[in-house]
């Protein structure tokens, strides 16, 4: 039975999602605020958190942004009518889907299914695509192997890595590396990407010299890729 997280203050939208989400055969956790959410993820897995953006005490962009860093569960974000949303921003800090109030729950469900589906399908092609390549990564304890050796990473390592291996053999800039990090785009602070990267490297160098699977895409950025490595 998938578990889904609903996190959302208004108590009639919150029971009436988990009601039709009861309903059609999902387990089902409401919580009102961003804090508890975090609080809640960090100790429970889910298959996917249903996310309202205007919070009590934070936005939901916020609760996105803190939970990419240690967890992939599928979001779908709730937005009040008239409440801007930026997609390119919303789908950069990880978002799955938008539903804009007021919805039908129905809607939601349809949504939350085709996502799960489409998330089982990913996770047996990159079970597939893992199997063949040295680098995997150990969702439960946040730990990357490497040819079999426990790669010791920095957060910031970590978040790019775990970048470059979600979306392997894309390209991605400096810019939306800086995302990935958290990092304002106006500081000055590529070339710091450029920094992990090389120490990145070296630590994937030091398990195994013949392979060099972080590719530079000269003027655009880098790409992971077991291709020809
Ligand atoms: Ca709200």
């Amino acid at each position: 039975m998938p578990h889904i997280l609903v996190v959302e203050d208004e108590p009639s939208i919150a029971q009436s999602l988990e009601h039709v989400l009861q309903a059609d055969g999902f387990s089902c956790h409401c919580l009102s605020t961003g804090t508890e959410a975090i609080a809640y993820l960090e100790q429970h897995a889910v298959d996917l958190t249903i996310l309202d953006i205007g919070l009590p005490d934070t936005s939901g962009f916020e609760v996105c942004k803190q939970l990419r860093t240690f967890s992939n569960v599928p979001i779908v974000f709730l937005s009040a009518r008239g409440e801007e949303i930026d997609r390119v921003v919303g789908l950069e800090i990880g978002a799955d889907d938008y539903v804009t109030k007021p919805f039908s729950p129905r809607e939601v469900v349809a949504r939350v299914r085709a996502i799960l589906k489409r998330g089982r399908e990913l996770t047996h092609l990159n079970l597939q695509l893992e199997a063949e390549t040295p680098l995997v990564l150990d969702r439960q304890r946040h730990i990357f192997r490497y040819c079999g050796t426990a790669l010791h990473l920095t957060k910031a390592e970590y978040l790019l890595l775990q970048a470059l291996h979600r979306g392997a053999e894309q390209v991605f800039s400096r810019e939306q590396l800086l995302v990935v990090l958290g990092v304002s785009q106006t500081a000055n602070y590529t070339r710091n990407i450029d920094t992990h990267i090389k120490s990145l490297r070296a630590k994937l160098r030091a398990i195994n010299a013949e392979l060099s699977p972080i590719k530079t895409e000269r003027g655009f950025g880098y790409r992971l890729s077991w291709q020809g490595v």
